[in-house]
């Protein structure tokens, strides 16, 4: 293909040798130039990777999950593969959005699920992601095409609609219930939905999607001054839901878009941006693949570098009424919850007991009861040591006299002696 698109170049060069001078070598130096694009995205692709069948933890420099799978060697995650199961819905392709679509697509997420319905604009490249070739491209398509060249094992899907329509919402709906066969039984047909959205009305719309099809969910959001931004962790009916407490305009049922003036902008950065979608997938990360702790809510303050935590309940006067039925449902599903809580505790108990943690044991460590450990230690002095022990450094506790010879006499005498010589250097 490369030899033949080659060869109409020279073709279209003779041409325009052979032609006199007139209005067709404008249009002969556009085929050109179209002829040259056409060359540069056939050689782009030529670098394209083949897809892979399974993960490989072979560590050799073409393998590209072999650092990822390194997590699973250091025992920091326990089954990394299991990635490729997973399915997450990203909505609102922007600042945060794509990014956090490009790092889950670099980690080898299994399927992601693209929603945004805006186009690509020279204003967005102060962020990462889009480049200025894609200026005019819808955000969904223009983020395919560069996820798929980055990582062809990654299912994507493009939906390029607005969620916040009657249409868009049904669509959006219907494409987080689609599953595979073997995953009958589960109301939603993916694993996390990640809103990045930018205005309110759109995560409300995302809080009763999820609220519906009792699907976990995680916030995000950057402030308007670009210098704060947060992530927050919503599972109906078990944390406090979008609508559990609102932000104020929401509450007041004001428009959000008569707050915008004309001809300002909130500002973005990217590395509010790019930090906020690291916090993000972090922490889908941790949720999907079963390490560390997921966040309930993190703040971020770039001016201070302060990243508050906190947790929230449920509303149990939300206005959204199927928060109100998730709600009751983990309430009644409250017994079977501590049963399997408490019968994993035993589980892990009787395999503590059964085999040591350590077969040798190189230097007699003995365990002793604490029970046993303290009661001798009250018995003790408070101040006393254990037989054998000997304190290196005095008592700090207690302020040591300096030794004082001939008592205030001797003081005064020496004082007596001082102002003699004082004296005497005076008169010198
Ligand atoms: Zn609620």
């Amino acid at each position: 293909m490369e030899d033949e698109l080659r060869a109409l170049q020279e073709s279209i060069e003779g041409l325009k040798r052979s032609l006199p001078v007139s209005d067709h070598h404008d249009s002969i130096s556009e085929m050109q130039q179209r002829v040259g694009r056409i060359m540069s995205l056939v050689k782009s692709s030529g670098g394209r990777r083949s897809k892979v069948k399974e993960l490989s933890a072979e560590v050799v420099d073409s393998n590209p999950y072999s650092r990822l799978m390194a997590l699973q060697r250091m025992g920091i995650v326990e089954n990394y593969e299991r990635i490729r199961n997973f399915s997450v819905a990203i909505v609102g392709i922007g600042g945060v959005g794509s990014v956090a679509a490009e790092m889950l697509t670099r980690c080898g997420i299994g399927r992601l699920l693209l929603y945004d319905y805006d186009t690509v604009e020279l204003a967005n490249m102060n962020r990462l992601f889009f480049r200025p070739d894609q200026v005019g491209m819808t955000k969904t398509d223009a983020a395919v095409q560069t996820l798929s060249d980055i990582n062809p094992d990654v299912v994507l899907e493009s939906y390029s609609l607005n969620i916040t329509t009657v249409k868009g919402f049904d669509t959006f709906i219907e494409s987080l219930k689609r599953r595979k066969p073997e995953e009958d039984g589960r109301s939603s047909g993916v694993d996390l939905v990640l809103s990045c959205v930018d205005n309110y009305e759109a995560r409300m719309v995302v809080n009763q999607a999820c609220n519906e099809l009792n699907q976990t969910w995680m916030e995000s959001g950057v402030s308007e001054d670009a210098v704060s931004g947060h992530i927050q962790l919503l599972v109906p009916g078990e944390t406090a839901c979008f609508a559990c407490a609102p932000p104020l305009v929401v509450a007041s049922g004001v428009d959000e878009r008569t707050l915008k003036r004309e001809g300002v902008c909130a500002a973005s950065l990217p590395t509010t941006m790019g930090v906020v979608a690291g916090l993000l997938v972090q922490n889908a990360l941790k949720y999907l693949l079963k390490f560390g702790q997921v966040s309930p809510y993190l703040g971020y303050n770039s001016l201070k570098d302060y990243f508050p935590t906190m947790e929230m309940k449920p509303n149990p006067q939300c206005s959204n009424s199927a928060c109100l039925e998730r709600q009751k449902e983990y309430i009644q599903a409250k017994p079977a919850r501590d049963a399997l809580a408490k019968a994993k505790l035993e589980a892990e108990s009787s395999s503590q007991t059964e085999c040591p943690l350590h077969m040798d044991n190189e230097w007699n460590i003995s365990v002793v009861d604490d029970s046993e450990a303290e009661t001798s230690n009250h018995s003790r002095k408070p101040d006393a040591l254990p037989e054998g022990l000997v304190r290196e450094l005095p008592n700090a506790d207690k302020y040591q006299e300096p030794p004082v010879s001939g008592g205030i006499s001797a003081i005064n005498d020496d004082l007596e002696e001082l102002q003699r010589q004082l004296d005497a250097l005076n008169s010198a």
